[in-house]
């Protein structure tokens, strides 16, 4: 992400994502073969908040497989009961609403607010990391974020925002269902990669839990392309 020397090496995503084996009822592991990408003192150090908000919020999806809500019920119980006042470190705001499934199934759920912002900051260093692991160069120019599990809500225009939004991801979504997926334990995260378009638009998704998706647009800078 910088210039300064790389002094070590972080896992992208953050290696907390990652079910630890005693978690894991089958005793299954999903720490094999994990990405790492080096990094500098000042990036690698400067994360740890951001890794924690993420593991909350790329775990606690409604839609999510089996494997996060065991990673509920487990690591971020312990670090809940650790610290009862850590969700609000993350979580602004919660209300409870119903969730429909496919099935009809209505389920109880909460509707919680985030630093986005930091949401934003991790989701791009990530961004960042992923594609000097798939091309094995820096990424200079700018990362466009959109995450499809992220509803707008008790703002001006949410209903529309929201449509829209939804739009946008059934669009986006099968064009990158069809490429090859990477990432060793894609139960817990994969992404995969489309071809850069005519502007040299590169489009990326980071997938967690086979439903939480971030897409990623890596927007060349003009000197660059
Ligand atoms: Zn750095």
């Amino acid at each position: 992400m910088c210039e300064a020397p790389s002094t070590s090496r972080e896992h992208v995503p953050p290696l907390c994502i990652f079910p630890e084996q005693k978690d894991i009822e089958s005793g299954e592991d999903l720490r094999k073969d994990l990405i790492t990408v080096p990094s500098c003192d000042i990036h690698n150090s400067k994360k740890s908040k951001d890794d924690e908000l993420m593991l909350f919020v790329l775990t606690l999806n409604i839609a999510n497989n089996i494997l996060a809500k065991r990673q509920g019920l487990t690591k971020i119980l312990r670090a809940v009961l650790r610290n009862q006042n850590l969700p609000n470190h993350f979580f602004s705001k919660s209300s409870p609403v119903m969730s429909v499934e496919f099935q009809g199934d209505a389920i109880s759920a909460s509707l919680a607010k985030i630093d986005y912002q930091r949401f934003l900051r991790a989701s791009t260093h990530m961004a960042h990391g992923l594609y000097f692991h798939h091309f094995g160069r820096k990424f200079k120019g700018k990362c466009s974020i959109f995450a499809d599990f992220m509803l707008h809500y008790e703002t001006e225009g949410a209903v529309k925002s929201n449509y829209n939004q939804r739009t946008v991801a059934e669009i986006v979504k099968p064009h990158f269902d069809q490429e090859p997926q990477y990432g060793n334990n894609p139960t817990v995260f994969s992404y995969s990669v489309l071809p850069p378009d005519d502007n040299g638009l590169i489009g990326g998704r980071m997938q967690f839990f086979e439903a939480s998706n971030i897409y990623v647009a890596y927007i060349p800078c003009d000197n660059d392309a």
